[in-house]
This record gives structure tokens, sequence and C-alpha cells, in this order.
């Protein structure tokens, strides 16, 4: 499989790319820099229930949930975590 390009559009890749995307962001992470799983998860659930959750992207910040809500000093820019 080839490496989704860096420069290109989410409507570029297919979604095993964008799948493969997330978690080769996530495996980058210091495993240091991590927040436990239930922490993690808890945070993504809220996200989960939140109208500004977009295909996986918040629209208050423009980040990848699944990859902000993984980092220890991860924060959600509404206060919802
Ligand atoms: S980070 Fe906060 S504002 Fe963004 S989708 Fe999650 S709960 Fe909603």
């Amino acid at each position: 499989m080839s490496k989704p390009c860096r420069r290109c559009l989410l409507k570029d890749i297919s979604l095993e790319d964008y799948e493969r995307l997330i978690r080769d962001g996530l495996d980058a992470l210091p495993k240091e820099d991590l927040a436990e799983d239930t922490i993690s998860s808890g945070r993504l659930q809220i996200c989960k229930e939140c109208e500004k959750l977009n295909q996986g992207t918040c629209l208050a910040c423009g980040c990848y949930v699944e990859i902000r809500a993984s980092l220890k000093k991860g924060k959600c820019p509404y206060g919802k975590w």
C-alpha cells in the first residue's frame, strides 16, 4: 500500500489510508506523552456526542480528535474534557 500524500486533501485519500494516517500519527507520539487508554477513550466518548465533531476532526480547533485525546496534555478547546 502506498503512503498517503501529506499534501493531499482528505477527499483524495481512501478511508483505509485515512485510518492509517491517524494510527501512524499515534504511533509516532512519544509514549511518555500519552494518556492512559481509559482517559483517552473517555475523552473520545465525549467527542462522539459533540456537535463539533466532523469526520474525526474537531471543528473548533481543526485537530484530529483521536490524536489530541491521546495526549496527556491534550485539552478540548471548549473545556469539555
Ligand atoms: S475536542 Fe471538544 S469541541 Fe472538539 S469535538 Fe471533542 S468535545 Fe467537541
